[in-house]
Formats: C-alpha cells, structure tokens, sequence
C-alpha cells in the first residue's frame, strides 16, 4: 500500500499535465473534434441593474429571496432582503449555499455603506468564502487604508490585490472569480494545492494564485484533507454590505 499509494499521487499528477496539453486524440483543426457547447452570454451590469447571468450558470441569488442559503447554524438566513439586494444583518452570522461547490467561475456583486462607517478592518468588511474555507476579502477600501492582505481583493492573510480597483461607497463593484480547489491523495497529503484568479470591476487583482491554506486571522493554518467540493459561503463582519446578483458556473475539473 505504501508504494502504491505514491505511484497512484505521480500517476494523477501526470494526467493534470496532460491535461494541460491539447488533446492527443485529435489532430490540429480536426474537423471532427466536437464543437464545445453553446452557451448564451449574458449582459454586463449596470449601477441601476444588474446584468443576466449566462444560460448555463447557476443563479445563487437573484434578488429576490436567500432560498439556496442558510445560517452558519443550518437555520434560514437571517440576511435582510429587499430592492433586490441581500444586506448582512449585523451578529446575524455568515450566511452559505445549501449546495456545494469546487472549481468554478463565480460572480458576486457587493455594495459598501454610504455614508462609510468605522476605519480600516471595520469600514464594511463582509467576505466571499470558497469552499467555505478560503476568503476573498470585501472590505470598503476606496480612500481608506489597512494592511495590504486585507483590503477589498485580498486572499485574506495571504495576497494582498494587486490593485486596489474599488469604487466608492454606495456603488456597486463585482467580483468574477476562477477558483481551483486542492486535491489530496487518499492518505490526506496535500496533491495540488488551491489557486485562485479574481477580478474586481473588471480588472485583475489575483492572477492564478496558489493559496497555502485555509483563510484565518492572524495565521496560515496548513490544509486539511477534504471533499473536492463545499458551500459557498458570505461573511458577517458586523458590517451592512449588500450583495445582488450571484451565479456561478461549475468547472467540473
Ligand atoms: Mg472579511
């Protein structure tokens, strides 16, 4: 068992260096290659409204109530819903997906307080967790400063942004996000750790970055062996940052 295991970890990851290659099944413009699918792309947002998602994206909140979410606790989200927005309710909790989610392309749209209120960590900070594990950080960072790994567009702890493209309070930003989960042999050892790209109003903040860990104040715990997939989850800093607009598509590699 001891070898096989290690042989079976080189054999996994000599496959997702083939994948990286193109196909060797098909010669170049193989006229017989089948054609991708047809998605219908859907349309940018505006401050007034917010775009359609694509045809075959998974709408997680569309404005009008939280059913795909719950509670940290497994109740119903506390979260106030209204005008077509989500706003956290302060000590109501986190709120995550009833369903579970790994490598995907995820589109959040998010609103910081206006007027703004508190400095640094306590100007609007709320979260996007993948995985319910790995935060990209919300926090209200236009004309206020904090520690790099912690504004708006940070892999919080671990990756400042790198650019600081927010908008002023009361508008409304995006975050478009393409997340590859860690894989882990069936012993627990870490295979392939997490990697992450993040645009934030369109403009790139994270590029393919390789996450070392789950996400936690003050520290970098290491990994810990775990399902490919899990909820998707929003953070209660105490903050009322609204959020409309969230879909996601599954990658499914
Ligand atoms: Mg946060």
């Amino acid at each position: 068992m001891k070898r096989i295991l290690p042989a079976i970890a080189f054999l996994l990851f000599c496959s997702a260096i083939a994948n990286a290659q193109p196909d060797p099944r098909y010669k170049i413009h193989d006229e017989s290659r089948p054609a991708p699918p047809i998605v219908a792309p859907g349309t940018f947002s505006t401050q007034e409204a917010p775009g359609k998602p694509p045809s075959d994206a998974v709408v997680l909140f569309d404005g009008t109530n939280l059913d795909k979410w719950v509670s940290q606790d497994g109740s119903p989200a506390k979260w106030k819903v209204e005008h077509g927005y989500a706003e956290v309710v302060a000590h109501t909790h986190n709120i995550h997906t009833k369903d579970s989610f790994g490598d995907c392309q995820l589109h959040v749209e998010f609103m910081e307080p206006n007027p703004p209120h508190g400095e640094s960590q306590d100007r609007g900070n709320s979260g996007v967790y993948l995985m319910n594990t790995y935060e990209i950080q919300v926090l209200d960072s236009y004309g206020s400063k904090t520690y790099a790994d912690g504004q708006a567009g940070a892999v919080y702890g671990q990756y400042p942004p790198l650019v600081n493209a927010s908008r002023p309070p009361g508008q409304w930003q995006t975050y478009d996000i393409v997340f590859h989960g860690p894989r882990f042999e069936p012993s627990g050892k870490l295979l392939r750790p997490a990697r992450v790209t993040v645009f934030h109003n369109g403009v790139l903040v994270q590029d393919n970055v390789q996450l070392t860990g789950p996400t936690e104040h003050g520290e970098r715990p290491a990994y810990k062996p775990g399902p490919d997939k899990g909820p998707l989850a929003l953070q209660d800093h105490g903050a009322p940052v609204r959020y409309r607009n969230i879909w996601i598509r599954d990658l499914g590699n």
